[in-house]
C-alpha cells in the first residue's frame, strides 16, 4: 500500500515536471549600484518573454516573466541604495512568475535581455533610473575653452565593469574590470597629487557605464585628456606587454587593432544596450567636426604614454596603433586607450593582479601624461600668438616678396597663396597676411 502511494506520488511529480518542460529557471539575482542608476540582473536558463509595469502608492515595479520559474529563494540583497526597498515574488498566475520590486521613490525602469558572455548565461536586466535622468541624456554641446584654467582635468576611464567583466584571465580567472579599476585608482592618486592636474574617474566601482556615457561624463567635467585603461586577452597565452591605441578616422592600422577595437566596442552589447540611439546622429555630426586635429594630439599623447610605460612594463607594440574605438570618439579631447597587458598570459596575469604592478603601470601612464602636458603647454603658448589675430605686414617702399618672406621665415609661394596674389607686384601701404 505504502509502495503504491509512493509510486503515485512519483508519477504525479513526473507529470508536474513534464507539464513545466518549457519553464525557464530564474536562478539568481544580482544588483549593481552605479551613481546614476541601479541595475538588477536575473540569471535565466534560457531567454524568456517578460512584461514590466509600474504601480504607485506605494511605488513598485512588477515584472511578469512568462514560463519563469524561480529556482530556490531570492538571494539576500543590499537595499541601501536610493531606489530599491525590497524584492519579492508575487502571486504566480498560470505559468507566469511575478517579481515585485518595492521602491523607495518613483523611478524610470529600462529593461532588456542580455546574451550569454564568458561569465554569465542569458540574463534579464532592469535598470532603475532617477525620473529626471533622461532629461540630462541630451548630447552635450562642445565646451568653450576657458582661457584661464588653473588645472588640467584628466578623465580616467577604467574599462568594463558590473555585468561586463571584460577579458578573463586564463589561470586565475581574473576579471579585466577589477585590474583596470585598480590601475585607474592608482593613476587617480598620482594625478591628484600633481600640481596643475586634476583627475576625474569615469567609473569608480563595479558597475557598467555605457560607452557613449563615458565620454559625456568626461566632457561634463571639462576634461582635456581622456585615458581609457584596459587589459587584453589573446588566444595562445604567449602575448605580453602593453599597447596604446588612438582613434583612427578610417580603418585600423593593423588586423590586431581591428580585433581589439571590435571587442572593446562590443562592450555595450555585453554590459548593456544603447536605447536612445536617436541622439547618435547629431552627436556624430558634432564629433566629426573637430576630430582630425585631435587625432594627431592623441597620437602624441599615446607616444608619450608608451615612452613613460617602457620603464615599468614590457611593450607589445612600439608605435601607437589606430583603430575605431567607440569610447575614443572625442571631438576636442586627445584620447587614448591603453591595453596594459595580456591577462591571457599566465605570468602577466599574475603581475597584473598585484597592487605593486598596478601602481607601476599607473606611474608609467602618469609619466607619459606629464610629458605630454608640458609639451602641449608650450604648444598652447605658441598657439595663443596665432589666436591673437593673423600677423599682418604693411608693405614699405623697397619691399620685395622674397625679402618679406625671409623676414617671417616663410616661403614666397605660401605668402602669395595666403594673399591670393597673381603677380609679384607689391603696392606700398597694402596689408599682407603672413601665414
Ligand atoms: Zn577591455
Amino acid at each position: 500500500m505504502r509502495t503504491a502511494r509512493f509510486f503515485l506520488l512519483l508519477l504525479l511529480g513526473l507529470i508536474l515536471t513534464l507539464g513545466q518542460a518549457g519553464a525557464v529557471s530564474v536562478k539568481n539575482l544580482r544588483v549593481w549600484r552605479a551613481p546614476d542608476h541601479t541595475r538588477l540582473v536575473f540569471d535565466l536558463s534560457a531567454p524568456l518573454e517578460h512584461r514590466l509595469f509600474t504601480l504607485t502608492n506605494p511605488d513598485r515595479i512588477v515584472i511578469d516573466m512568462q514560463n519563469g520559474e524561480l529556482q530556490g529563494a531570492l538571494p539576500r540583497l543590499d537595499f541601501s541604495g536610493p531606489f530599491l526597498a525590497g524584492v519579492r515574488t508575487g502571486s504566480q498566475q498560470r505559468d507566469t512568475l511575478r517579481v515585485v520590486l518595492d521602491l523607495k521613490r518613483p523611478t524610470r525602469p529600462r529593461t532588456f535581455v542580455l546574451q550569454p558572455n564568458q561569465q554569465y548565461g542569458h540574463r534579464l536586466v532592469i535598470d532603475l533610473y532617477d525620473v529626471s535622468t533622461f532629461i540630462q541624456e541630451q548630447p552635450v554641446q562642445p565646451r568653450r575653452v576657458k582661457p584661464t584654467r588653473k588645472s588640467i582635468v584628466i578623465a580616467i576611464d577604467a574599462g568594463h565593469g558590473g555585468e561586463d567583466p571584460g577579458a578573463i584571465g586564463r589561470r586565475y580567472r581574473t576579471r579585466e574590470k577589477h585590474i583596470v579599476l585598480g590601475i585607474a585608482r592608482a593613476l587617480k592618486k598620482l594625478i591628484a597629487a600633481a600640481p596643475g592636474m586634476q583627475p576625474v574617474m569615469i567609473r569608480d566601482g563595479d558597475y557598467y557605464v555605457k560607452l557613449a556615457k563615458r565620454f559625456q561624463k568626461a566632457r561634463r567635467y571639462e576634461a582635456e585628456l581622456f585615458v581609457s585603461i584596459h587589459a587584453d586577452a589573446l588566444p595562445g597565452g604567449r602575448a605580453r606587454g602593453t599597447s596604446v591605441y588612438a582613434l583612427s578616422e578610417r580603418g585600423a592600422t593593423s588586423a590586431l587593432a581591428r580585433i581589439v577595437a571590435d571587442r572593446e566596442n562590443a562592450s555595450d552589447l555585453i554590459g548593456g544596450v544603447r536605447l536612445s540611439d536617436k541622439d547618435d546622429l547629431l552627436a556624430k555630426v558634432l564629433l566629426d567636426l573637430s576630430q582630425t586635429a585631435t587625432i594627431s594630439d592623441s597620437l602624441q599623447l599615446g607616444a608619450d604614454v608608451l615612452y613613460g610605460l617602457r620603464r615599468y612594463a614590457p611593450i607589445h607594440t612600439r608605435v601607437v596603433q589606430q583603430a575605431g574605438f567607440a569610447v575614443l570618439k572625442a571631438p576636442d579631447v586627445p584620447s587614448i586607450l591603453i591595453e596594459t597587458g595580456y591577462i591571457s598570459n599566465p605570468s602577466e596575469e599574475k603581475k597584473l593582479r598585484s597592487r605593486s604592478y598596478q601602481r607601476k603601470l599607473a606611474q608609467g601612464i602618469f609619466d607619459g601624461i606629464k610629458r605630454y602636458v608640458s609639451r602641449s603647454k608650450f604648444r598652447a603658448q605658441r598657439q595663443q600668438v596665432v589666436d591673437n589675430g593673423p600677423r599682418v605686414h604693411i608693405v614699405q617702399p623697397g619691399d620685395t616678396l622674397s625679402a618679406i618672406a625671409r623676414i617671417y621665415g616663410i616661403r614666397v609661394d605660401a605668402l602669395r597663396f595666403a594673399n591670393n596674389m597673381s603677380t609679384t607686384q607689391l603696392k606700398v601701404g597694402s596689408r599682407l597676411i603672413i601665414p
